[in-house]
């Protein structure tokens, strides 16, 4: 069989048929029900943070809360161009313009070195991402944010179950967004969240994802749909208490990476920042051409042909990593004819887009199954 990227996680069946038997009793299997509270109520605790909203899924967590503060149309937000789709369209798709900033070559996330130059009267939020758990550098940004008056909305999708100085992400910012999706560390099938400490804006988000109904007689604005269902929230009860297990076997992954490619020329492993507690969500590998392919100084296309090499050769051996994250948002078809050559706007971006290579990773990789992969990219 294939090894893929990742391999959802599951907890054992009998837990979860458990866990889901109320149900046949209650035929309640939506709209907030038991299950849905109580999952809210476990993830305030396990995170923190006052106000957690729950949704279907990650992206309409985050064009909800972006669409929450009631942006002028046509207004602008700084974002990366390093991340998933999701982050791009939820700016567009609430009708405000996406402006690239580069990112951190160390870390990938939002370089705040280059955010003011691109602050213009139009300027109304920034939405920068915890780029495969790296956290952004949330001093700098609020800051700059609080100087400006911008709202700040992180893409945290990444950044489950992490701390900062024992602090989790869910309290950064104006608000975060959670993505509970099959891939992710932490999964309810489909799902997502927002936190924030803003009570009235959890209000408002909670009217959104419910079509703007406030009780049977009322509803006060034209809101959609985007609960999270109680079966979504049975898998996320189950979930959260085989975490601490699941989050300790991907660091055992991540480890045995480490040790294999450690010291090897020309690619770069992930790095953990000071302070900050890892879930072990990703193996991000770069390959360069050589110790002059630089972000500053690109070599050529040759790390990018080093990269699908190797990414060609682990496919021949069923073994299927990603790369993740290219292209970059910014490159796809549907924003190429609008927005500026990432090259010259983005270099970092670009630079390592072209480089970048996930390795398979998920709470049961076998140790020889990463040596494998670890002794394909080492030939
Ligand atoms: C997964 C992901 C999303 C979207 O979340 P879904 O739950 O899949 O809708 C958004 N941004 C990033 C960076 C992601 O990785």
């Amino acid at each position: 069989m294939a090894i893929m990227v990742t391999r959802s996680s599951l907890p054992p069946y009998e837990e979860y048929c458990e866990e889901i038997r109320k149900f046949w009793d209650s035929h309640w299997l939506t709209n907030m029900g038991e299950e849905h509270q109580l999952l809210q109520q476990r993830l305030k605790e396990y995170l923190g943070c006052p106000e957690v909203v729950l949704f279907t899924n990650g992206h309409l967590a985050l064009e909800n809360v972006i669409a929450a503060f009631d942006f002028p149309k046509g207004s602008e937000v700084i974002t990366t161009p390093f991340t998933f789709v999701s982050t791009t369209h939820a700016i567009v798709r609430n009708g405000l313009k996406p402006v690239f900033c580069d990112v951190d070559p160390v870390d990938y996330t939002l370089d705040d070195t280059k955010l003011e130059d691109l602050i213009t009267e139009k300027t109304v939020a920034i939405v920068p991402v915890h780029v495969y758990g790296n956290l952004c550098h949330v001093d700098a940004i609020d800051r700059i944010a609080k100087k400006y008056g911008l709202k700040v909305i992180y893409d945290a999708a990444h950044a489950f179950a992490e701390t900062f100085g024992g602090v989790s992400p869910a309290l950064f910012g104006d608000a975060s967004m959670f993505s509970f999706h099959a891939t992710k560390v932490f999964n309810t099938i489909e799902g997502g969240a927002v936190t924030t400490k803003d009570a009235a804006l959890a209000e408002k988000l909670e009217d959104m994802k419910n079509f703007g109904i406030r009780n049977a007689e009322s509803c006060v604005f034209a809101g959609g749909n985007a609960k999270m269902n109680e079966f979504q929230a049975a898998m996320g009860i189950c979930n959260l208490r085989h975490l601490p297990e699941e989050i300790k076997k991907r660091k055992a992954v991540f480890e045995r990476y480490s040790e294999r490619l450690a010291g090897v020329n020309n690619i770069v492993l992930p790095h953990i920042e000071e302070g900050v507690q890892s879930n072990y969500t990703y193996y991000p590998v770069i390959f360069k051409e050589s110790p002059e392919d630089t972000p500053s100084a690109p070599v050529s296309s040759g790390g990018k042909k080093r990269r699908d090499r190797i990414f060609d050769r682990l496919k021949d051996n069923d073994i299927i990593a990603r790369k993740y994250f290219y292209p970059l948002t910014s490159a796809y078809e549907c924003y190429r004819e609008q927005m500026e050559d990432p090259y010259r706007v983005t270099p970092v971006a670009a630079w390592t887009a072209d480089r970048v290579l996930t390795l398979p990773l998920y709470a049961d990789l076998e140790p020889e199954n990463a040596d494998r992969i670890a002794d394909i990219i080492l030939a």
